[in-house]
């Protein structure tokens, strides 16, 4: 690996994690279990995967397979270290490895809060019954300090590798978190608490859009709600997705939707406080007339709320780029 030293010399903090660069993060981990059919079946009926190479022996053999495989998506997990120990690792004292001693300096410079940003997984074979997983992760890469929209923070890249039993590399992860400052993330000029003028939409976190959505968030800025409709089956689904649940076509077409559906449940958040968003804020699950469901902020007080309450689509565009649905209380059809 080659480290480049780059021109960033005024943050010390950046200095001192950059050190950190190369460092294997934490001692190699081995997986508790062989990969082992009863914690496939779990995570499958979980994932509502229905795929039968993954536990039916005979239809795997149809496909030249020598038995069963784990589903791809099941890579970490063979890797989890388990309650007992993430319990006793909370309690006792910090391990001293090079991931601890680094957040521990982030930690002490105010940098505490933590999300994940990026996941990519390169698999290199399918994994087997009876696999033995062993994982290494090592430090590759720190970010200057960057400006976010959650705060000042660095992001953070490990490299995991994943082999068996034979030293053979079955998989490799890049992860990566932003470990950002929460308490300097504050705008200069926040409202105080005293004034309950409305939020600012424009501050809302944006989703995140990509290859596979933004059919959706286009139709959006429309004003119209679609849903994907596969070529092969007929079937509808939200949230977008590249294949087919239930038949694998790649193939779809967009279908308008309605508008209408009725109440599944609902949520009422009241804190944490995001920017952006009027608290309390009400989020329903919505079954919608098509059959699929969709996740929207209700539009009205939250007492208003029930479970099969019919709503209507009310569209609120937060800036150019971004309209989305809401959804309020259906109005009487005359
Ligand atoms: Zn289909």
């Amino acid at each position: 690996m080659t480290t480049t030293t780059t021109a960033t010399g005024e943050d010390a903090l950046f200095q001192a994690l950059r050190a950190f660069v190369g460092q294997e993060a934490t001692p190699v981990r081995h997986a508790q279990d062989p990969v082992n059919r009863p914690m496939i079946r779990h995570f499958v009926e979980a994932m509502d995967d229905e795929n039968p190479v993954y536990l039916d022996p005979e239809a795997a053999a149809a496909t030249g397979r020598d038995g069963i495989v784990a589903p791809p998506a099941m890579l970490s997990t063979w890797l989890m270290v388990g309650y007992r120990a993430h319990r006793a690792a909370r309690s006792g004292p910090p391990a001293d490895t090079a991931m601890a001693r680094m957040l521990a300096i982030l930690d002490e410079a105010g940098f505490t809060g933590v999300v994940a940003t990026n996941d990519e997984q390169t698999y290199h074979r399918e994994l087997r019954e009876g696999d033995q997983l062993s994982m290494r992760t090592v430090i590759v890469e720190i970010s200057p300090r960057k400006q976010t929209g959650l705060g000042p923070g660095y992001f953070i890249t490990t490299a995991r590798t994943y082999f068996d039993q034979h030293e053979e590399v079955v998989a490799e992860q890049r992860f990566r978190i932003l470990r950002f400052s929460p308490a300097a993330s504050r705008p200069v000029a926040e409202p105080s608490p005293a004034d309950p003028s409305p939020a600012d939409p424009a501050q809302r976190p944006k989703p995140l859009v990509t290859r596979d959505n933004e059919f959706w968030f286009a139709a959006a800025r429309q004003r119209r709600l679609v849903i994907q409709a596969c070529d092969a089956c007929g079937r509808l689904r939200h949230p977008p997705s590249p294949a087919c649940p239930h038949c694998r076509s790649f193939d779809w077409h967009e279908v308008t939707a309605s508008g209408r559906g009725s109440v599944h449940s609902f949520v009422v958040g009241h804190h944490p406080k995001a920017p952006g968003f009027d608290y309390p804020l009400t989020v329903v699950l919505v079954d919608l007339e098509e059959g699929t469901r969709l996740v929207a902020d209700f539009a009205g007080e939250p007492a208003e709320v029930h479970i099969g309450m019919p709503v209507e689509i009310d569209w609120l565009a937060y800036d150019d780029e971004l309209t989305l649905p809401r959804v309020r209380a259906r109005r009487e059809e005359v």
